[in-house]
């Protein structure tokens, strides 16, 4: 069945007990301003039990104003305050955001395509960021000086992202050089390279640059790698170890050469040998959304929908993805439905927002999300179009709030990791 009520609706209709669908969490119906007076965890959601560090951003309480509108005088207020900014404003929406904030963004992609789609804008004086606090900084590190980046929401962070804090890494750094020194092999290799996914601070993308090492996204991690096994004997991949694990496999690296990273142990919990025999060391960090995809739903969505097609994201477990048709980045799935040219039925397994919206762009196929259970990403939740409409109507004001301000050292240094990824080039 397609389903083309926006997944906020469809949680609505859950918790009335108006529909026979389930969350992984009934107050995700709530007004995220009920989260944000500083709470342990993430919020409702997939990432709930996750736990949040001490020092993450918290967002101040928003004038009742904006948390007692209906969403109609919400959208009109959005609506009202991008027609007074004009040019000078460029909203941004994630392709995990709910549709009630992608309906007022100038751009829709992943975090990398929203940086670039920025700096494409001169003449905006403000881009306002609605995704979570990694890409925000991203778009900073990218865009003007003299431009302000926004974030609708501060405690719109990523629970896989905070899985990877600078001391830790730095800690494994140090552990690492001690083991293998930094002198390069006969074949002038260096013993370790520093690879950053995209879902990472700024602090650890500034790391890289400073340690010789390079930022991957989920669409060109082959390549990064390709690019680091050019120059070091190993790799120490963060913070997502299933992207790190999933690609190294398509590689033809082993298992037994992937050992993971437990931050604050002694060698991160292996020995001398085995970090000896690496190729892949793997942070210890998720992504909670992704890891809720398991093997049993795509062999109940092969039992209900012979000839099914299933495309998971690579953050998914290794077992996952292997039980998967295809695996790829929210492009690469954007594309693949973009592609097929006959009705076709997809299981997909990423985030709930996007599956609905492409399930609803593309009526001609049966699109459904592998998880039966409406678990949207919580922190990308977090920006609700009462934020929206409060960061939009204080520029009207001509006032900047939650801006995203990245250190110029950090710039500088994030810049250069990003800058080898985008030179390297995939192998022919
Ligand atoms: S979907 Fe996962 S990786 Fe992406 S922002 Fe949410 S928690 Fe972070």
């Amino acid at each position: 069945m397609t389903v083309t009520a926006s997944v906020n609706t469809r949680i609505q209709l859950s918790v009335k007990g108006a529909s026979q669908e389930t969350t992984c969490g009934t107050s995700l119906a709530s007004g995220p301003w009920e989260f944000d007076k500083g709470m342990p965890e993430y919020g409702p959601g997939a990432s709930v039990a996750d736990a949040i560090p001490a020092n993450s951003p918290v967002q101040s309480q928003i004038p009742a104003t904006y948390r007692e509108a209906s969403d109609e005088e919400l959208h009109e207020r959005i609506v009202a305050a991008k027609k007074t900014l004009g040019d000078s404003v460029v909203v941004l929406g994630h392709f995990y955001q709910r549709d009630e904030i992608v309906q007022h963004a100038d751009y829709l992609g992943d975090s990398y395509q929203l940086a670039v789609a920025a700096t494409k804008h001169a003449e905006a004086k403000a881009i306002v960021f609605c995704g979570v606090h990694f890409m925000a900084e991203t778009a900073d590190v990218l865009s003007n000086p003299d431009q302000s980046v926004i974030l609708p929401n501060l405690a719109a962070g990523c629970s896989m992202a905070d899985m990877a804090d600078t001391d830790s890494v730095e800690e494994c750094w140090a552990q690492l050089t001690e083991l293998y020194g930094t002198e390069p092999n006969a074949q002038g290799k260096v013993p370790v390279i520093p690879v950053t996914y995209m879902n990472s601070s700024a602090a650890l993308k500034a790391f890289c640059g400073r340690n010789g090492g390079i930022v991957c996204t989920s669409s060109n991690a082959k390549t990064v790698l390709e690019w680091a096994f050019e120059r070091a004997e190993r790799v120490l991949f963060f913070p997502d170890q299933h992207l790190g694990r999933n690609t190294a496999l398509s590689m033809g690296i082993q298992l037994e050469n992937m050992p993971l990273w437990h931050g604050r142990k002694a060698l991160g919990g292996n020995t001398e040998q085995t970090l000896n025999d690496a190729k892949v060391i793997l942070w210890n960090g998720f992504c909670s959304v992704h890891k809720r995809f398991s093997v049993s739903q795509i062999e109940k969505a092969r039992v209900d929908f012979p000839g099914v097609r299933v495309i998971v994201h690579p953050e998914c477990p290794m077992d996952v993805v292997l039980a998967a048709d295809e695996n790829g980045s929210t492009d690469y799935i954007r594309r693949a439905v973009a592609a097929a040219t006959e009705p076709t039925t997809f299981a997909i397994g990423t985030e709930v927002n996007m599956v609905q919206r492409l399930a609803a762009q593309y009526p001609q196929h049966n699109i459904f999300c592998l998880d039966p259970v409406i678990c949207p990403c919580s922190t990308m939740y977090r920006i609700h179009p009462a934020y929206l409409a409060w960061v939009l109507e204080e520029l009207v004001a001509g006032r900047v709030v939650n801006q995203i301000s990245v250190a110029p050292e950090v710039q500088a240094n994030a810049k250069v990791a990003l800058e080898r990824m985008l030179a390297a080039k995939p192998s022919v």
